[in-house]
């Protein structure tokens, strides 16, 4: 991927023990850099094992700060500051109903999944048949049988389950997808890298009654959106 640079494949030699240290340490820093405040997103970083998310080849570099390739078309799992700095401005808490969109590897669901608890639910959509395929058996042998799966274009939402407290879109829009604001609550929250001249922006969008307010929060890079609301409208 552009701007990044993926250690090479290779195979893994890392145990459980190892990991979990690796995990502990990620989470610590991440703290102190500021990107993790809430207890409930931290825990949750805590309880998800990224590495369980990642393909052999590129396992033990589990808790390095790059997106590591996924099967499928153009798909990474995103580095683990991601996780914080997508949900914490988004307030991510118990009881939501959470939509993604960019289901990937399935660790940002599973990590949301635990954040939300059992009075929330988290839907996640993936465009891509190999990698939606990848996600599912991460998340089933990881434990996380109650997440919504669905295999389909997230522009369009998932209307059935919406009105949605949070969404997430983890692709970069050269729009934000209109459906996706029509099943969000009012009082709810949006964020996705959105492209403006170029350059992608993390945005965040708060839907009131009579408005939408707008933060841009930091520059990102992700991968682009593809289905009705991508750039080459595939
Ligand atoms: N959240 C993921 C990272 C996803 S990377 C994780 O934690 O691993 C972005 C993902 O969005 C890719 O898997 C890509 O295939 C998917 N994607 C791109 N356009 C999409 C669309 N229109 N609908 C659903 N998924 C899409």
């Amino acid at each position: 991927m552009p701007g990044w640079i993926v250690p090479p494949p290779k195979k893994p030699t890392k145990s459980k023990e190892e990991f979990e240290k690796e995990r502990f340490a990620k989470v610590k820093k991440l703290g102190r850099q500021g990107y993790l405040r809430s207890r409930r997103i931290r825990d949750a970083l805590l309880r998800v094992p990224r590495e369980d998310f990642i393909l052999p080849e590129y396992r033990d570099y589990a808790y390095l700060e790059v997106p590591l390739p996924l099967p499928g078309e153009n798909a990474t799992i995103s580095c683990p500051h991601s996780y914080p700095l997508f949900y914490e401005p988004l307030g991510l808490d118990e009881g939501h109903k959470f939509l993604e969109v960019g289901l990937g590897s399935g660790y940002g669901s599973a990590v949301a999944r635990e954040v939300v608890g059992p009075d929330g639910f988290v839907v996640s959509i993936e465009i891509d048949p190999v990698t939606f395929e990848f996600a599912r058996r991460n998340l089933e042998y990881a434990g996380y049988k109650d997440i919504i799966v669905v295999r389909g274009d997230g522009g369009l939402g998932y209307p059935d389950l919406a009105p949605y407290d949070r969404i997430c879109v983890t692709a970069a829009c050269v729009e934000v997808p209109p459906l996706l604001m029509d099943q969000l609550k009012v009082g709810g929250k949006f964020i996705a890298p959105l492209v403006e001249g170029g350059i992608q922006y993390l945005v965040m969008l708060e839907k009131e009654e009579l408005r939408v307010r707008r933060r841009v929060l930091c520059e990102v890079l992700y991968v682009s959106l593809r289905g009705i609301c991508g750039s080459s409208k595939e």
